[in-house]
Formats: C-alpha cells, structure tokens, sequence
C-alpha cells in the first residue's frame, strides 16, 4: 500500500504534540497503568492511521507501574515492573533541561515511532532523567508511574510539562500548533509555553496577550468526573519545586483552586477547546466547571489493536476495508451468523488456552463465561456480582453453567481496591465448583486482548457517574461481544437494550440506586444466560449488531477524526 498524503497534511498541517503522564505503546513496555495510558496509545495509532502531523510525549518510567502478585487469599503484592528500554526505543542525542528545587536536571529522550496502517509514522518521545549529570534522587524521577508522594509527581509533572517543551525544541520541532494535554498532568507545558513568549525574561509581567497566544495553543481532556481525582498541590511545595518567579505565574493565572495549585484548573484556564470523553462526562464537567465551556468526544478503541485474530481474519474476508477506515465495520451487519459464532469459538479457544497457560487451570469452553477485568478500584465495585450468592447458584444449576473471570490491579496505596480483590477470592472460594471464578493477576494490554475478546459477556458495574467513558466495552464490542452495564460513561450512548448488551438499572437517574443496581444485574443475568444456552439466533445477533453498530463507532479512527474537526484544526 502507498502512502498517500490526506488533504490535511497538505494545505495546513496542524501539528499536534500529545502530551500524557501514560501511554499504553507496547505489550511489553509497562508505561502505563490502565485505560488513560491505553487510550492515549490508542489516539496515537490512530493519528498514525490518519496521517495527522502528530508527536507524542511522556515519561520513560523505567520501573513501569508494577508488577502485580496475589496470594491464594487475594492479598496483592507489587514489585518493579523493570525492562529495558532499548530493546525497544532509540536513544537520542538531543540534551534538554528544567530547573527543580533551584538545581538543573538534565534529560534526554528516546523514540518509539508507532506506524500506521498506510505507512505514516508518529514519534513518540520518552523522557529520561537517568543520566550521570543528575544527582542520584533526580536520576528517580522518570522511574516510576504514579509512585512516590505529591513531591516526587509535581518533580514528574515538571519533567513532563516543562521538561516535554524542552525536549520538542531540542528535537527541532518548531511548528506545533496544537498542544494536547491528555489529562492535567502535563498542565505545566503552559509555563513553558508562556516562558518562550518572553524569550527567556522570565514570567514577571505575563499579560493578558501572553495568555491569549498560549490559550490559543492548547487543547485540554478531563477524565476525571470527581473533583478528589483532581491532581493538586500545596502552594508551599509548588515554591519549593518550581521556583519564585513561576509559583508566582501560576497564582496570577487562575491555577489556584481552594488555595491549592490544581493542574486541572491550569489547564482548564489555558485552553482553547477542553472536552469530556463522553456525552455523560461532558455534562457532569460542564457542572463542576461552570466557567468553561467543555465539549465531548467520546473515546474509541484502535480497532486493528484490540481485534483478535480470528476477527481480523473475518474482517478481512467480508470488508478488507475496515483496517483503513473503520467505518467499514458497519457492514459487518450482512456477515453470517455462523461465521460470527465461528471466529469467536477461536478467540474464545485462544482466552482458555491462555488462562491455562498462565494458571494451569482448564475452564470449560462451552461454559457461558463473564469477563470483569479493569483497574482495582472501588468505585468499579467489582465485587456487585457476588452481592447474592445463592441466587447466582441457582441461575448456574437451572439454567446452565456459569464461569466468571476476573483481572485488574490495584494501585499499591489503594486499600479500597485491594480489599475488593480479597472479596472476589473470597467469593470464588464460597462459589467451588458451582460457579468457577479465576482472578488472574497482572491485568495488561495483552492479557486485556484476550479477556474482552474471548468471554461471552462484558460486565461493568461502576458507581455512576464515576466512569468518564470506560473503553474496555468497547475492545469487546469490535470483538462481538456484548456488554451488560450500567449506564454510565460510553454505554449510556452505546446501549441499544437487547441488541449491543443490556444495561443494568435505568439512565433516569444520574447517580447510583446500589439496592435497585444489584436487582437489575440480576434479573439481566437471568433473561441473558437461558437466550446465550438456547440454540436460537437471538444471542449470535446481538453479537452481530454490537460489532457493527458500536464497532463501527467506538474507534479511535472516530475520535481523531472528531479531535480533528473540533479541536485540532482551527481557523
Ligand atoms: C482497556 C483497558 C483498561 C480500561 O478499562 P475500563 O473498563 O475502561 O476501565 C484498563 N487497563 C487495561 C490493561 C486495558 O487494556
């Protein structure tokens, strides 16, 4: 296949750095911890696929997020996520440096260049402190994902926003005109940006035409619909950290958020476009932040990234199109039915050889199989499953057998989310043989592949309106999988009852009813389970149209398009 330019690479390239604390770029690069970090990979490849002049920036993280140990109780453990970045990125000689605690921290970067299906590429840069100019601590900096207190992330933060603009000019990138902060912690680029206004004269005396020119630059995504989520630090550290003259800045800016520097309301206050990552989240954002206007796109999934093979090989028979041009996907309506049961028999095939691989324990491939597996934290509520036993016991030996398999990891200070680990162990061991549960450890990229492509049902019971958006649904979906979920985030959009999956609980209430969601979780599971074990063409149709009615949209080819248009290019 040629690569062939589109229109906008031609009449007005809008450049665009993306910046992002995580980034999901490799199965085995542990840069990431959960769906921010995938998503941000997921846009990346996108803009690949798409030919959108973009570059990306994030941190190395040589110790990765961790790696994730439960014992046979479900009490996790973690241990460093340690690899070796140049086995997969290239070293670049490029210098760059910020200023932390008064003292210069030289970094350098190396590339990872993520390619499109038609031959375009987009460079990725990680940034690295261990070098031997730095001190041993500021060497640290780059080693570990959401590690460390609030001082060890705003030196990150530094890194990243400061450090990240830096870097760019270093690298002769100097016709950006859009940067994207994914998510606040990249909130400092706008200093920096503010700083070269000034040709180094520092930030006293920013003016409101400063403003505007770095306003004008800058695109902002929130993922977050709770405030408590919000990244933020006391103005003492941020004077200790950044320095006088730039605390100073940031006070005169709007950064400031009950007296405390708020990397949302920084970049908030310096964006020309700022948007939610579903049409829920936009409004739950427009009310926490009445003084700014906030859109929506909602997020997608790269489709080629999160389709299992055998899918592919379907894909490819009946729309060889769809790797281009996801939109492509709709027509998946006209493929046979058999065909769809066909591939995922192999994807399923491919899950419980994988599990077995993994934990030596066979489950059976004719047993209606529920998949749950994201980030290990309280509000996803993982544990609602198991809110009746005796009535899971019963929809199990009337109707068919059921198996239920679970992954996700919990952040090493996130008690909250450990506990619901242990309840899930506790429950698989009260279950025995009448419902199997596994709970695999180390939930990662590939592992995620597997889950939501191999299962016959996606589960999602978030506390509403925690979830953002939520994009593990959507790896399902692309596989035909359908969903059963409550409608929060994505699926209050991607929900057609009984034809994409079902919901649990009614979207007329913004907030959750957890008495009301417990029953309705229920009730779904009791109409679902009988309509998967009859052999009729209800269930396989489902499939069928959750793959091209959200399939066809839920991709990340939709939402660059969509940044495109909305935010990136402007006038
Ligand atoms: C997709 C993905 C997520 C996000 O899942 P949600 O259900 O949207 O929370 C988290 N972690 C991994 C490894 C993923 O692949």
């Amino acid at each position: 296949m040629v690569s062939k330019p589109m229109p906008w690479t031609i009449v007005h390239p809008p450049t665009v750095a993306y910046f992002s604390m995580e980034v999901g770029l490799d199965p085995a690069m542990p840069t990431y911890s959960g769906g921010l970090g995938m998503l941000a990979g997921d846009s990346l490849r996108a803009a690949a696929d798409l030919a959108i002049p973009t570059v990306g920036v994030t941190l190395l993280h040589r110790k990765g997020y961790f790696r994730q140990h439960l014992d046979a109780w479900g009490n996790q453990s973690e241990s460093p996520a340690v690899w070796s970045p140049e086995e997969f990125l290239e070293p670049l000689p490029a210098r760059a440096s910020v200023t932390i605690e008064g003292r210069t921290v030289q970094i350098r970067a190396w590339r990872y260049i993520v390619h499109g299906v038609s031959g375009h590429t987009v460079p990725v840069y990680l940034l690295d402190t261990a070098l031997p100019e730095n001190s041993p601590w500021d060497q640290t900096l780059t080693d570990n994902l959401y590690g460390g207190d609030d001082h060890y992330r705003l030196c990150q933060e530094v890194i990243l926003g400061l450090g990240g603009v830096a870097m760019l000019r270093a690298l002769g990138h100097e016709r950006i005109q859009t940067y994207h902060m994914n998510e606040g912690h990249s909130a400092l680029l706008t200093l920096a940006l503010l700083e070269e206004r000034h040709e180094g004269r520092g930030l006293h005396n920013v003016t409101a035409a400063d403003r505007e020119a770095v306003h004008h630059r800058c695109v902002f995504t929130t993922h977050t619909p709770v405030p408590a989520g919000f990244d933020q630090f006391p103005m003492s550290l941020a004077r200790q950290v950044l320095g006088e003259e730039p605390t100073d800045a940031l006070q005169a800016v709007e950064s400031l958020h009950d007296g405390v520097l708020n990397m949302t309301y920084l970049a908030l206050s310096f964006s020309r476009y700022i948007n939610g990552v579903s049409m829920r989240h936009e409004e739950v954002s427009q009310d926490m932040f009445p003084n700014y206007p906030i859109n929506s796109i909602t997020n997608g999934v790269h489709a080629v990234t999160w389709t299992a093979p055998a899918f592919q090989g379907l894909y490819d028979r009946h729309i060889p199109e769809w790797r281009h041009d996801n939109l492509y996907l709709r027509y998946a309506i006209g493929i046979p039915l058999d065909e769809i049961q066909q591939a995922h028999v192999e994807a399923k095939r491919e899950l419980l050889a994988e599990v077995e691989r993994r934990t030596g324990i066979r489950l059976a491939p004719e047993a209606m199989t529920i998949g749950f597996a994201r980030r290990a934290a309280a509000y996803k509520r993982a544990d609602m499953l198991f809110s009746d036993l005796d009535r899971l016991r019963r929809i199990a030996s009337q109707v068919g057998p059921l198996q239920v398999i679970y992954g996700g990891k919990a952040h090493p200070k996130d008690e909250g989310g450990k506990t619901l680990i242990r309840r899930i162990f506790q429950a698989a061991a009260a279950l025995g043989d009448a419902v199997r549960v596994l709970y695999l450890e180390e939930y990662d990229m590939a592992l995620g592949k597997y889950l939501c492509s191999g299962v016959d049902l996606w589960l999602n019971n978030p506390q509403k309106p925690d979830e953002a958006s939520g994009t593990s649904g959507m790896k399902a979906a692309l596989n035909g999988v359908p969903s059963l979920s409550v409608l929060d985030g994505w699926w209050v959009e991607g929900h057609v009852e009984g034809v994409t999956g079902w919901s649990i609980g009614d979207s007329s209430e913004p907030g959750s009813d957890p008495s009301k969601e417990i029953a309705s979780l229920y009730d779904k599971i009791d109409l679902i389970v009988p309509m998967f074990y009859e052999r009729s063409p209800v269930f396989p149709g489902v499939m069928r149209s959750t793959i091209a009615l959200n399939g066809s949209f839920y991709n990340a080819q939709r939402m660059l398009f969509q940044y495109l248009e909305n935010a990136y290019i402007t006038d």
